[in-house]
Parts: C-alpha cells; structure tokens; sequence
C-alpha cells in the first residue's frame, strides 16, 4: 500500500509523468535491490546499472524532446530518485548526477552538446560535476582550480576532490577561478574530458553506505578547453551552480525519506513477527510508539520536500523550501533508521537487511550539496529578514 501523501503527489504528475515513477519502481525492484549489496561490499561503482538505467530512459527525465529526452518536470525526477533510494541512494545519487549534467551540457547548445549528449543520454559517457576541491568545501567562492585565457580556449590547473562519479566519468563540469581577486564574478564553468591530456583521475574513495555514489577527486594538469568547453561565462557560473543546488537539496530529501519508508517496513514487518517474552516485539508500546515517531517524521520529511518540488516546477524560488527539507531530511533520517535497527535486535545490524547501509548514506546526505550547517546559515538570513526586515505582523 503506498502512502497516501505519496498517492496524492503522484496524481499531481502528468500520466507521462507517473508512467516514469512506475518504470522507476520496477527498475528499482529489477536492477537496484539484487545489486546494491554487491556494490556496497564488493566496492564497485555501478557502471552497468547506471547504463542500463540510462537505456530505460531515466537520463533524459529533464532533458529537451530536442535531444531525445522526455522534457518532464523536476517533480518526476524527485519521485525517481525517492523510489531507486529505497534500495539505494548511492545508486539514485550517481544517476541523477549524471542525468544533470547531461542537461546542464544539453542546454549551452553548443557543437560540444551536439557530440556529447547523445552519449550521455545512452549512459556511453558518465557525468559529474565537480566543485569541490580538497581545500574548499563550504566556502565554494575560495575555490583555486585557476582557468587562464590562451589563444582558442583556456588552461586550467587544479586539483578537485569528493566528486560524485569521478572514479569513472567522462564529461566533468568544472568550476574555476578566472581572476582570484574577483571572487564569485570570476568563477566560470567548463565541460572537461576525461580522455584529453591533462586530467589525472584519481582512485575512487572507499565509502560506508553510498559507495555507488563513485566519489573520487582529479587533477586538472595545464589541461587546455577549447573556447566551445566554456559552459557559464565568468560572472553567470556561480549563480547557475547554485540555482541546480536548490533542487538537488529538495530531491536529497526526498531520497531520506525513500530510505526511511524502506527501513520503517523492515522494522515493521519484522517486529510483527519476532517474539520476545510470549509476545510479538510489536505488541510492546514504547517499541511501537518509536516507530510511530518515525512514521510522523516520515510524512513531514515528504510534505516538505513535495512543497519545494512543486515550487520548482512552477518556476518559484525553492531556496527556503529546498534548504527546509534538507536541514529536516539530514537530522531525522539518522536518528529514526537506528531506531528502526533498534527495534530489529541485533538483526538490524546484518548487511542482509540494507539498514545499516540506508544509516551510513543518510549520514552522507548531511554533507551532498551544501551542510546542515550551510542549511542553518541560509534559513537564518531568511528569518532574520523576516522578522527584523521585512517585519512580520506577529502578536
Ligand atoms: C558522498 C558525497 C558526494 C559529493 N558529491 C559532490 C559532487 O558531485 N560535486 C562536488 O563538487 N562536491 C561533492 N561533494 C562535496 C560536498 O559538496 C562537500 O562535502 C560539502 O560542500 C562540504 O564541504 P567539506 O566536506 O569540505 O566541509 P567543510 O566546508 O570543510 O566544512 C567542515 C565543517 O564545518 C562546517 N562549516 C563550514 N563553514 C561553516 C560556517 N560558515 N558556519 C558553520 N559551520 C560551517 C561544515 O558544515 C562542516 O560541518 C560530495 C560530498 C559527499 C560526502
């Protein structure tokens, strides 16, 4: 039986729209739940999933119909990413990573997208992007990979690190300083490929309950982009790359909150069996009464990542909404997955079960795409202009 707030988002989908959800739920069950186990422990990036992904079509949820996508909203891609977490969010990460930048790259028009989407779309070529630098994390306007105009493009050098996909991408958008003393005005972005001299991938990082996530860093070494590999002209790059952040705020919450419906079941189903002085687990109140908690949580988690959705398809500004859910997501998710492993003894600790897994990734979620810290910085400006600046009638 699905949630009923889930039920109700979905009838807000266009049929196109929820025909992608369904597909998503049957790949998830097909694809993701045999092999997230493997990927975990065997420390594999999932290649072949993310392909095969890519051939049922999930590259191309946002994508331009002029490109072979499907054009849909942002609400559908949220809703993909929520079902393929349920079984893993390294996997769901990887993927809507890629599927981004595949659009990213789609929408310069350039003769680059011409040649590289295509390969994108069939999953030939993986994307990332990559901000992040060993350096800097947070504090994004201090990055130092250097881009240095030459004749016919640009040199860049630098080095970037936790970059989801990296251990085995083609096509990286890479943020770079342009002019160090103008700050955020002279970050640009580039498309940078892997096969060209200059980049130096670096091992993959071994990571606990997101490993499909295929984090690594590079190196870019006197690496020469031609002037078509200029994505976002300095001054346009820091503003783009933080409009995407927003929706990959609000879908990461929505990923908990798959991972949290998966861990709630488990716990559930297996209290209802499992016996403990003449009774069933579940039939002991304070048992029963945390998952309760969990399942409020649970419905709140969505009610507000749904809201920013929604914003985003309309063409709203999700920038409170977006950091609400995430700053909710991250905090409860945690807490409420060891719950459930409580209720399951012991139990709940065995990689049979992807618990501890789905425990570890949601701990990885406090960091994608901005911090819970980050989170509290941008929603404290936005209350104090609330009730010092733009003075909110409260009684
Ligand atoms: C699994 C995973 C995938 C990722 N994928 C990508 C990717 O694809 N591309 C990419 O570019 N990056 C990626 N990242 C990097 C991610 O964006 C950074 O981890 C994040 O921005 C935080 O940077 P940091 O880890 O260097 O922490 P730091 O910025 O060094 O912060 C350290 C601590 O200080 C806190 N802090 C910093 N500044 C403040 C402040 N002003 N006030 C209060 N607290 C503060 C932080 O919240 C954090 O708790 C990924 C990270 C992970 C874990």
């Amino acid at each position: 039986m699905t949630d009923p707030i889930v039920e109700e988002f979905d009838l807000y989908l266009a049929p196109a729209e929820r025909e992608m959800v369904e597909r998503a739920k049957e790949f998830g069950q097909r694809v993701v739940a045999p092999g997230a186990r493997a990927w975990e422990y065997e420390r594999r990036h999932p290649t072949e999933a993310l392909r095969a992904a890519c051939a049922e079509g999930f590259c191309g949820i946002e994508l331009s119909p002029a490109f072979g996508g499907r054009g849909l909203r942002f609400s559908t891609k949220m809703r993909v990413a929520e079902e393929l977490a349920r079984y893993d969010f390294g996997f769901a990460f990887s993927l809507l990573n890629h599927h981004n930048v595949t659009v990213r790259i789609a929408a310069g028009k350039s003769a680059l997208a011409e040649r590289l989407v295509p390969r994108m779309l069939s999953g030939e070529a993986i994307g990332c992007s990559a901000f992040t630098e060993p350096g800097h994390g947070s504090d994004l306007v201090g990055l130092t990979t250097l881009a240095t105009k030459v004749d016919g493009g640009w040199t860049l050098s630098g080095e970037k690190a936790w970059i989801c996909n990296a251990a085995v991408a083609d096509v990286i958008i890479t943020l770079a300083q342009t002019s160090p003393v103008a700050g955020s005005k002279g970050i640009a972005s580039f498309i940078v490929e892997a096969d060209r001299p200059g980049f130096l991938r670096q091992s993959a990082y071994a990571l606990h309950g997101a490993h499909a996530i295929g984090v690594a860093g590079f190196r870019l070494e006197n690496y020469f982009a031609p002037d078509n590999a200029l994505l976002d002209p300095p001054g346009t790059a820091f503003k783009a790359t933080l409009s995407g952040i927003n929706g990959a705020r609000c879908y990461v919450a929505a990923m908990c909150a798959g991972m949290l419906e998966s861990a709630i079941g488990h716990a559930v189903r297996y209290a209802g069996e499992r016996q403990a002085f003449g009774r069933k687990v579940i039939e002991f109140q304070g048992l029963r009464w945390s998952l309760v908690d969990v399942q409020t949580d649970l419905a709140a988690m969505r009610l507000l990542a749904y809201r920013a959705a929604r914003q985003i398809d309309a063409g709203q500004s999700a920038e409170e909404s977006a950091a609400y859910a995430k700053k909710f997501a991250g905090d409860r998710t945690i807490g409420h997955i060891a719950a459930c492993i409580q209720v399951m003894g012991a139990n709940g600790l065995r990689s049979d079960h992807p618990l501890m897994r789905h425990l570890a990734a949601a701990k990885t979620a406090c960091f994608t795409d901005g911090t819970t810290e980050m989170m509290n910085e941008r929603l404290g400006k936005l209350m104090m202009h609330r009730y010092l600046v733009a003075d909110v009638d409260t009684p």
